[in-house]
């Protein structure tokens, strides 16, 4: 009996030996699955920003800190760049009709880069062309200042403005109001100050408009635009100045540089009394 019972736990231990694996089998190798890193998503990238911001390839950027933005010197401009300006008449809108009081150029004895445009305090500004305002804010010398920047790379530049309506950021059609005139910041008198810059340089807003009594057109559909355009800034910066320290006066100032003291007050717009502060700029050529 015992033998019997032996020889049945024999086979069945046998059995199991033979019906084991003769090797382990390993798994294969899978890589381990990186459970996603949460990534929040971008609201604003570089191809949103060649898409979304006119002329951003050209800036490099959307400058909302400094008013006038990048500027590149553009009396070395070496080549000439074909601005399309408008494609139709629908393309403009004017910013405002009414009077020209005050033209870009020499002011005295100061640059003026821009054009004044004679308005009633709280009369409607339109946007020149389609575009996307850069800047929207107070500044002590443009008082409520609007900045759009155009397709084509022209920025137009809107100041003294009694009310901004629109904010940084928003996309404004040729003909939109922006704002509403005013006599804000240095300003004398309600008017809008009205600038076209291209790459932060002051551009003479009479190469791109016919200004006339009471009329702002296109003068061309496109402009060849080249160094020619910003020779008055040429000149601007042939301008020294000198800078006010401790102890100047007119007649130090008129020995140091050969100048009439007579010509430097004519160039300042001062008086011989005039008390110098140190700091101040005076310009003596
Ligand atoms: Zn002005």
């Amino acid at each position: 009996m015992l033998k019997g019972i032996l020889f049945c736990l024999g086979l069945f231990i046998g059995f199991i030996c033979l019906s084991a694996p003769d090797s382990v089998s390993i798994p294969p190798v899978v890589e381990a699955e990186v459970a996603p890193v949460e990534m929040k998503p971008s609201i604003w990238n570089i191809n949103d920003s060649l898409f979304n911001i006119p002329a951003f390839d050209l800036y490099c950027g959307f400058d909302q800190k400094k008013i006038w933005g990048l500027k590149v010197d553009q009396t070395k401009k070496q080549d000439t760049t074909l601005l399309q300006v408008a494609h139709d008449s629908c393309d403009f809108g004017s910013p405002w009709v009414g009077r020209l009081t005050s033209d870009f150029g020499w002011r005295g004895s100061r640059p003026h880069y821009g054009v004044d445009i004679k308005l009633q305090t709280g009369d409607s500004v339109r946007n020149a062309f389609d575009g996307m305002v850069r800047i929207a804010r107070y500044s002590s010398t443009y008082g409520n200042v609007i900045v759009i920047r155009h397709e084509n790379g022209l920025e137009t530049l809107y100041a003294h403005l009694s009310k901004r309506i629109v904010i940084e950021g928003d996309k404004l059609a040729a003909g939109e109001i922006l704002g509403l005139g005013g006599n804000t910041g240095r300003s004398s008198g309600s008017h809008l100050h009205f600038e076209t810059r291209y790459l932060g340089e002051p551009l003479n807003p009479h190469d791109v408009f016919e200004i006339n009594d009471s009329t702002f057109k296109i003068k061309n559909q496109s402009l060849a635009l080249d160094a020619e355009n910003f020779i008055f800034l040429k000149e601007v910066r042939k301008i020294k100045y000198h800078r006010v320290r401790n102890g100047d006066s007119l007649w130090r100032i008129s020995k140091r540089y050969g100048v009439s003291i007579s010509r430097i007050c004519r160039l300042n717009g001062i008086n011989k009394k005039k008390t110098l502060r140190i700091g101040q700029k005076i310009r003596y050529n």
